[in-house]
């Protein structure tokens, strides 16, 4: 931006020159009254006109006139000059402020890269005059995991990081490209567009193998991840208004698979609308305990005992009846009400099972996302002292992915767990990372093998395998194995056979409302494994 606005307009040479100017015109118009005016105007008036005193009389009276005339401005002048002078240094302080947080607001200090508002003047501009081009894309990138390392490091690490991303990123772009920060992890590359969208493809496949590359800095490695939404003109949108929300929206579902790329496509945009009321409808019916819990037993395979129940979110929507819980957890989690809601389905169910026998447990998900809050434990301790429910009755389940991300806050927080009585289940074992290091480096004290191992045990060999090899390895850790997704007897009784030891599904029974637990119990008859 120009600064000539906030030069200063008062200068001795402009103060000298309007002197000077001033002085010119007393003279001009003093000799013009003295020699020619007056001979007109006085006479009118019945004034007479005095030239007894010869030209240089004339001469000496103009000088004079002009000479005290400018003498009397002299203290006025200096006066003025000053207050002048004044308040052009507070309208020059005033500019240069606007001019320095006008800089601020169109380029990032730390990076030096366009910020959001620059990007959007830029893609006005040239969105603009794009008729008869090709168009352009945008690509939204967004970095994983920069919050923990910053929260893990300190800020000094995070800005650190931001530099090496900025320069990563234009290392790798084409010179007609135009990187920006757009937020404080989200960055953005505005280019034109090549006639197919697969090179687009390939430079987010670039850019996210290149930002999750580890960063060196001195002894310390961080890893991040990055994931890109895309969004093409004029397909996806003709202002930058417009191509922004697209890629948002492509963004937003990228995220759900940290590290891809996606492109925007229309469905995206109802699908976003969608999640958006239900994030509100959401909110609601968690504080009005819309959210109820339901049950599933957990049996023991060698006699058929209940021991227990898993807690079942359900939701049944007034508008849009039952939504599945795998939409209204990951809605909860990306909203940040995975916490109220996670509280709410205890209480509910710690008041629930306080009818049922003590013996029998009660087993509650968490999301991987809650393993990051150290505070956590704590809460649900509170939880259950509020209810009086022994924590030895509780048992969490994680999935292994809580274990991934920062693996040093979930091993504190699950040893916190089981320091105060509560069992640590992990959850669908087998699908994930399914690393066996985690079954030792965890203080985990049961194991889930997942629905789709029992699923394909039937008709896959290398499913059964794999199933006695993780029952081994937990005998000899001395964890014990719950088998989810039991539909058939006999793959109950198959398990049972391997030493599984317990058992969980549609066989035993389906999740069921918490009025329906007794009645279940009291017809529920315990099956020895042999006549399973
Ligand atoms: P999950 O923890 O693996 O829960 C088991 C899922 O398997 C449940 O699905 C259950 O209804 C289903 N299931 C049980 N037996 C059988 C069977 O024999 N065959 C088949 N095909 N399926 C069976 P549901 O209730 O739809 O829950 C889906 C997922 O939603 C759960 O998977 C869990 O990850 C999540 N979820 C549910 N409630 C909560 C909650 O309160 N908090 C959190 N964080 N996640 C929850
Ligand atoms: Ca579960
Ligand atoms: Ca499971």
């Amino acid at each position: 931006m120009s600064t000539s606005r906030a030069r200063p307009l008062v200068t001795p040479v402009s103060v000298l020159l309007s002197f000077a100017a001033m002085l010119a015109i007393m003279g001009i118009t003093s000799t013009w009254w003295e020699f020619a005016l007056q001979d007109h105007i006085l006479p009118r008036f019945g004034i007479p006109v005095d030239a007894g005193g010869g030209e240089p009389s004339r001469w000496r009276f103009i000088i004079t006139a002009v000479a005290f005339a400018a003498l009397s401005q002299i203290g006025p002048a200096l006066l003025l000059f000053r207050l002048i002078r004044r308040l052009d240094r507070a309208r020059i302080d005033v500019i240069k402020a606007r001019e320095e947080a006008d800089a601020l607001a169109r380029y990032d200090p730390l990076t030096g890269l366009p910020s959001r508002r620059m990007l959007r003047e830029h893609m006005r501009k040239r969105l603009a005059v794009s008729a008869g081009s090709t168009g352009y894309a945008l690509l939204l990138i967004d970095i994983d995991r920069f919050k923990i390392i910053t929260d893990l490091h300190g800020l000094q690490m995070g800005d650190k990081l931001l530099l090496e991303i900025a320069n990563r990123m234009k290392r790798l772009l084409p010179s007609d490209a135009v990187a920006a920060r757009v937020s404080g992890e989200e960055f953005a590359v505005f280019m034109p567009r090549p006639r197919s969208v697969e090179p687009l493809g390939k430079l987010a496949q670039q850019l996210i193998s290149h930002l999750s590359a580890n960063y060196q800095f001195e002894s310390l490695e961080v890893r991040l991840g990055a994931t890109v939404g895309i969004a093409v003109t004029p397909e996806n949108g003709t202002d930058e208004g417009e191509v922004m929300r697209s890629a948002e929206t492509a963004l937003y579902r990228a995220k759900r698979n940290a590290g891809s790329y996606r492109f925007f496509e229309p469905a995206l945009d109802q699908e976003l609308k969608q999640s958006r009321r239900l994030q509100r409808d959401l909110q609601s019916a968690i504080t009005s305990n819309a959210i109820v819990p339901h049950y599933q037993p957990l049996v023991r395979l060698k006699d058929g005992a209940v021991v227990g129940f898993e807690v079942l979110a359900r939701w049944n929507h007034p508008m849009q009846g039952f939504i599945s819980p795998e939409v209204f957890i990951s809605i909860a989690e990306d909203t940040g009400l995975i916490g109220p809601l996670t509280q709410s389905i205890l209480k509910r169910a710690c008041q629930d099972a306080a009818q049922w026998p003590e013996r029998l447990k009660i087993a509650v998900n968490l999301s991987a996302m809650q393993l990051k809050d150290t505070a956590l434990p704590d809460q649900i301790l509170r939880t259950l002292k509020s209810h009086n429910f022994p924590p030895q009755r509780l048992e969490i389940e994680i999935t292994e992915t809580a274990l991934v991300d920062d693996d040093k806050t979930a091993n504190a927080i699950l040893t916190r767990f089981r320091a105060m009585g509560i069992d640590v289940a992990l959850d669908d074992f087998g699908t994930g990372y399914s690393s066996l290091q985690n079954l030792r480096t965890f203080p985990v004290t049961k194991l889930k093998i997942d629905k789709s191992f029992v699923r394909s045990m039937n008709t896959d060999a290398n499913a059964k395998k794999l199933i006695s090899g993780i029952l081994a390895l937990s005998r000899s850790l001395g964890i014990s194995t719950t088998a989810e997704g039991i539909e058939k007897a006999a793959e109950a009784k198959y398990l049972n056979s391997v030493d599984c030891d317990f058992g969980q599904g549609y066989c035993f029974a389906k999740p069921m409302q918490a009025e329906d637990v007794p009645r279940f119990l009291n017809t529920h008859v315990p099956v020895l494994s042999g006549a399973l």
